[in-house]
């Protein structure tokens, strides 16, 4: 399919082909179509599959340039409003229609003049409700585009949007996009849109809901002892240990290999038939743990891998959904599992965004939990023991120095040795240590301005700091001078970071 097929304006076409693009993605082959039929959306797809042209194209291709705000998009970031805002300049220069950016932190005089030629505006919340609340604007635009929804409503704007839809007429196309689709989107979808049609593009494997994930905060030191720990603890029949450097590879390996564990490490300049035969002893059990680096598990395709452990984070969301994906294979059940250090929390914060799902946090187990559990298991396995005859033989032996309740004791100390759980007793952060760390996260990221919520979430959900439009008037301030402005002055500032890989898609 080409960008032709759809029924879009030539000067937007034209634009389209400047701009390099020459495939549709898969959200805009299901969004143009949908969009230049006048019906209202509701369109999940993750970041960076190129939502702003699946909106700004249909809608801009129906616009007349008359000089009224026909378009207008709400976004939760000043970053956003200057990103998307970039982008819908490119689509919009050959049509002559114009963008104005709208946000807290800048006079409002410069802004609303430019509203005023501007047949888009792309604004934050707060500002937006500011300049309606006081009249000092009025627009009545067909088009109204809420962008990364979920994020809005994460950062605490549902008010100010409900507020702001109070202002727009009903006559409106409105269509929403989102990277995620929490109970709170749907609701407020309900509320704003009409008769919505919903565009969904979720990556397949990332949502295998038959794959548990979860992640543990340890301090950086800890992750050789958190590993073995939590191997203990879960008792996996077959597992992938994910590392990102093929010298992890080899270091885990001895060190599993010294803790008596059956490991093998999998990694790319392995030679194709020692892999093989690599991969042989893991499908028939001669191995039980592999140690891998995302490259050499590609593909790897054995059906029993019970449990994936990242022992670092992957660096893009792209490797966590391949990693997580060698396990629950085959309609089974697995389990994934992230050692995470406080400082990457804000990675587990993007992958659970950037993939639609969320992972839920846990205490490590102390070694008195995991012994506690393999006791249980102990007893099971000696209750189901079949009695053989040299075992008859040994303790009538034995019984001629000792008592049959010493011989007992003696016996299950044999066992239990071999069977220690080793280790300091606790590893890792407590679920209060964990949740303040990600209060800090939070405050970072919005300028150390934000407040610690009240509320906490342990099983994951996207919280961030509440960045509004007070926290960026003080990040802002050296910004000034730059302030609010329309793209046709903004050409070629060099400003876009995104935008400079000519075409260049990821799909
Ligand atoms: P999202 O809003 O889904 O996160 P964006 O709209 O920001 O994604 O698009 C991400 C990047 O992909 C942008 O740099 C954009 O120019 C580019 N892009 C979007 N659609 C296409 C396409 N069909 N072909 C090539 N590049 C595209
Ligand atoms: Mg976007």
């Amino acid at each position: 399919m080409k960008f032709t097929d759809f029924n879009l304006r030539q000067s937007i076409q034209d634009a389209i082909q400047e701009a390099g693009f020459t495939e549709p993605s898969p959200v805009q082959k299901e969004a143009i179509p949908l969009v230049l039929e006048g019906h209202d959306m509701i369109a999940q797809a993750q970041t960076g599959t190129g939502k702003t042209a699946a909106f700004g194209l249909p809608i801009m291709s129906m616009m007349n340039a008359d000089g009224s705000v026909e378009g207008l998009v709400i976004v939760p970031t000043r970053e956003l409003a200057m990103q998307v805002s970039d982008e819908l300049y490119r689509f919009g220069k050959l049509s002559n229609l114009k963008t104005a950016t709208v946000y807290g932190g800048t006079a409002y005089a410069k802004q609303i003049e430019r509203i005023g030629q501007a047949s888009i505006v792309v604004a934050t919340p707060g500002r937006l409700q500011d300049l309606l609340m006081s009249k000092k604007i009025k627009i009545n635009p067909k088009f109204v585009v809420l962008d990364e929804a979920d994020e809005m409503l994460d950062m605490g704007f549902l008010d100010e949007i409900k507020n702001i839809f109070t202002f727009l007429s009903k006559d409106r196309q409105t269509l929403m996009f989102s990277a995620t689709m929490p109970p709170a989107i749907r609701k407020l979808a309900e509320e704003i849109l009409h008769e919505p049609k919903t565009v969904s593009i979720t990556k397949s494997e990332s949502t295998n809901t038959s794959i548990t994930q979860l992640y543990y905060v340890v301090e950086e030191k800890e992750r050789d002892d958190a590993l073995v720990r939590l191997i203990d603890f879960k008792n996996p029949n077959k597992c992938i240990i994910f590392c990102r450097m093929k010298k992890e590879v080899d270091r885990l390996v001895a060190h599993l290999t010294a803790q008596g564990f059956k490991v093998s490490g999998l990694h790319g300049d392995m030679e194709q038939k020692q892999r093989e035969v690599t991969i042989r002893a893991f499908k028939q059990g001669g191995i039980d743990i592999f140690v891998a680096t995302d490259v050499a598990a590609r593909g790897l395709d054995v059906n029993d891998v019970t449990h994936v452990f990242n022992y670092h984070i992957p660096f893009d969301s792209e490797s966590y959904v391949h990693r997580i994906g060698r396990t629950g294979r085959g309609g089974k059940t697995g389990e994934a599992i992230t050692l995470v250090t406080p400082g990457e929390l804000r990675t587990i914060k993007r992958i659970e965004k950037d993939v639609g799902t969320t992972m839920a946090t846990q205490v490590i187990p102390t070694r008195q939990e995991v012994q506690n559990a393999k006791e249980d298991e102990l007893i099971a396995k000696i209750a189901n023991t079949q009695i053989t005859d040299s075992a008859i033989n040994l303790v009538k032996t034995l019984q001629h120095d000792l008592d049959i309740v010493t011989i007992a004791h003696l016996l299950a100390s044999m066992i239990q040795s071999e069977n220690a759980v080793t280790g300091k007793d606790k590893i890792g952060l407590s679920l209060d240590q964990i949740a303040s760390a990600i209060d800090k996260m939070r405050n970072e990221r919005s300028g150390g301005k934000g407040k610690p919520r009240a509320r906490h979430r342990s099983g994951g959900g996207h919280d961030r700091g509440r960045r509004n439009d007070h926290d960026n008037r003080k990040r802002n301030d050296q910004d000034r001078s730059k302030g609010s402005h329309t793209n046709q002055e903004r050409k070629g500032d060099g400003r876009s970071k995104r935008n400079s890989g000519k075409g260049s898609f990821k799909s």
